[in-house]
């Protein structure tokens, strides 16, 4: 057995073969690389160019319009944004960075996620997402041999709404499509701006104000924190207490061009659907997962280590030497090296988990997405978690909803949004941990676990709003 520790409950890794099913599931989600997008991921449609421009925050909404301020334009603040545009309010999009530098990574976007998005978001084109289907799972050991391969199509029976592997800027250029080009939908877009790191809030119910590095201060009836994993909301919310905590457990992550190394084309059965590789049992570094994205043409890997050094002062992302990953991997056989040996401009990714916050809402400020209950990527939940949050959101705020009726629909969000997510969270802790270990919730409990898939956000908002 492999310990490490620091975070609040020892994870330990065992190397055993009876434990793989716990292995497979701490490491299945993972899934990184390296490449950042450019400035032309926010302008490269003219039309969504149209949103981003300076606007007149402080204005009066319109009647039956709510003016509201989203801090951070990664996945969940833009697909939020892109919910709560349909109910025709007013949104202010602030994004810290020049350009959205969203990870070029693998994602899986699994049942629940995708039921989000085709409901609520059913202008999203999928062929822009490129979702390759996942309908299987091989695992191997790290010596290169065969140990089982899950048949995953029951899931599609199930859930026919899908369970996607997808390359995380494709996510987020649609995402952003939907909530600022113009033409995605017909209500007016959100309004992005750039460069807008936000420092401070003021928790006013009435008038809640974020101000800006630069010392602008904006009011708008409701503020979103959906500024990931270090949220500055919630910081000034809660104070720094509630970061979360070092692990030492970290990811190598690289993507592989199929089309410079067509011999590893072995990787993907079919450009449509396919399914993750899982290699497990190793030492320096305990597991890899393979799966194909961006239409079968890239293959995100990613491995989790233990990394010793001290945490807090090593980057969250940083950049890897490939000789110091082919060392790290030198106990595995032919197979899985073949993976390491074409990485390119490999990283390493640091695992972190929020630990329960008291609270998610100030006045009418609330923190949502990885702000909010950031967790492990054991089920590949973290995002649909976060879709769940903005489907409520936009259910307990449809048009017409009035300021002064707000704080009162996130007493209701609040209520909903967070025990579900600690719940997720903490199934998704568990799994990582030794069956003595694992509480309640059992550990691993399969990649079609109903409790995950079968959440329904919109149903849980109507029925609560109808109680109130
Ligand atoms: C290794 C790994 C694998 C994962 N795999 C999966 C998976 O398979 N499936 C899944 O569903 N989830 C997965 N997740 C989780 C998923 O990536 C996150 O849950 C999701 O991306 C969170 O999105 P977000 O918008 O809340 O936060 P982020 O993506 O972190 O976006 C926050 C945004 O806020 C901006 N910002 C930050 N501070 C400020 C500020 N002060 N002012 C203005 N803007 C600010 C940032 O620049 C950024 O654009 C994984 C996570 C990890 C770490």
């Amino acid at each position: 057995m492999i310990y490490c520790n620091k975070l609040a409950q020892n994870i330990r890794i065992p190397k055993s073969n009876a434990s793989i099913l716990r292995v497979r599931s701490a490491l299945a989600n993972f899934s990184c690389s390296v490449t950042k997008t450019s400035r032309r991921h926010f302008h490269d449609s003219g039309r969504i160019k149209a949103g981003i421009r300076a606007s007149g925050v402080d204005a009066d909404a319109a009647a039956g319009q709510l003016n509201i301020a989203v801090v951070g334009a990664g996945l969940v603040g833009l697909a939020t944004s892109a919910m709560l545009r349909k109910a025709g309010h007013r949104i202010t999009i602030f994004e810290s960075s020049e350009f959205h530098a969203e990870l070029g990574a693998g994602i899986v976007l699994p049942p629940n996620g995708s039921n989000v998005i085709r409901k609520l978001l059913p202008e999203a084109r999928w062929p822009n997402i490129q979702a390759v289907d996942m309908r299987s799972m091989e695992m191997l050991h790290v010596s290169g041999s065969h140990i089982e391969t899950e048949d995953l199509s029951e899931g599609w029976t199930k859930y026919p709404q899908g369970y996607y592997m997808v390359h995380r800027v494709d996510l987020h250029k649609e995402m952003m499509r939907l909530a600022l080009a113009p033409d995605a939908m017909t209500l007016p877009p959100a309004t992005v701006r750039l460069g807008a790191a936000i420092k401070e809030i003021n928790f006013d119910t009435e008038h809640p104000s974020v101000t800006t590095s630069t010392g602008e201060q904006h009011k708008f009836d409701l503020v979103l924190g959906t500024d990931g994993i270090r949220s500055t909301v919630r910081k000034c919310m809660l104070g720094a207490e509630y970061d979360a905590p070092a692990t030492q457990l970290a990811h190598y992550r690289w993507m592989i061009d199929l089309a410079e190394h067509p011999s590893l084309s072995w990787i993907v059965k079919d450009r449509a659907s396919s399914g993750p590789l899982m290699f497990v049992g190793g030492d320096k570094v305990l597991a890899l997962i393979g799966y194909p994205v961006r239409g079968g043409k890239l293959v995100n890997c990613s491995a989790a280590h233990l990394d010793p050094r001290d945490q807090d002062s090593v980057g969250w992302n940083v950049s890897v030497d490939r000789a110091a990953l082919q060392e790290a991997f030198s106990d595995w056989g032919e197979k899985g090296k073949t993976l390491v040996d074409v990485a390119k401009n490999p990283g390493s990714w640091q695992l972190r988990k929020l630990p329960k916050l008291p609270t998610w809402r100030k006045g009418n400020v609330v923190i949502l997405g990885d702000a909010a209950h950031a967790m492990f990527p054991t089920y590949g939940q973290g995002f649909a978690v976060g879709l769940e949050d903005a489907a409520t959101l936009a259910t307990l705020l449809p048009a017409g909803t009035k300021p002064a009726e707000v704080n009162a629909r996130l007493s209701i969000f609040e209520q909903l949004r967070k025990p579900r997510a600690e719940y997720v969270s903490q199934m998704s802790s568990d799994a990582y941990k030794p069956p003595e270990e694992q509480g309640e919730t059992g550990g691993f409990l399969g990649w079609l676990h109903p409790e995950f898939m079968e959440y329904d956000p919109v149903k849980e908002a109507q029925a609560a709003l109808g109680k109130n």
